[in-house]
């Protein structure tokens, strides 16, 4: 569930010189202007309206647009175009259009920095990849120039984030070139390189 809501915030308050007051007739009308906006979660995410409301110093009369005589009217879309919605309103739209630019440009310096680990091996490494439509992981063992020496997991899960929490590898090792690794890892059946 998405909890979201709507706030206000004060923007300006003017005095209106020489505007008699409906109910007491004094000069004593102040003018607020408030920014309404919509929050996710408690952050701001968008202004979405202007509203003001007048109040009477004197008698505390106080009025909302639509309740307002045509005086208090003029005078209060003055003073509003004179103000805007601050920034901050605008935090959660900001972030909702970035947060997915960061999380795309994390992911391909991860799978940058993996290609390093999977290009120079060290025994010890865990690669966990996919095995039909299972996942499962393969340890390094001995490495020499061109091949890398592994160990199957014997077994496999069908939840991705298993692949390598239950272990179970085979006592022999079998041989794999390199660049096959390479390629595994760049087909995506490499899906994570685990190096501690
Ligand atoms: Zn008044």
């Amino acid at each position: 569930m998405i909890i979201f809501g709507k706030k206000s915030t004060h923007l300006l308050t003017e005095h209106l010189f020489g505007v008699k007051c409906q109910s007491c007739g004094k000069e004593e009308i102040y003018m607020h202007i408030f920014s309404k906006y919509v929050h996710i979660y408690w952050i701001p995410t968008v202004p979405f309206k202007t509203i003001e409301i007048s109040k009477c110093s004197f008698c505390k009369q106080e009025l909302e647009e639509k309740q307002m005589p045509a005086n208090y009217k003029t005078a209060a879309s003055q003073i509003k175009s004179k103000t805007s919605p601050p920034k901050w309103q605008f935090i959660g739209i900001i972030l909702i259009t970035t947060l997915p630019l960061i999380g795309y440009f994390n992911s391909n310096s991860t799978k940058r920095n993996e290609r390093l680990l999977i290009e120079s091996p060290v025994a010890g490494d865990i690669y966990e990849y996919k095995k039909g439509k299972d996942y499962s992981s393969i340890k390094v063992g001995n490495v020499t120039t061109d091949s890398v020496f592994v160990y199957y997991n014997e077994i496999s899960t069908n939840k991705m984030s298993y692949a390598s929490k239950i272990a179970g590898y085979s006592k022999d090792s079998s041989g794999l070139s390199k660049q096959a690794l390479t390629k595994m890892h760049e087909d995506g059946i490499i899906f994570k390189v685990i190096r501690k």
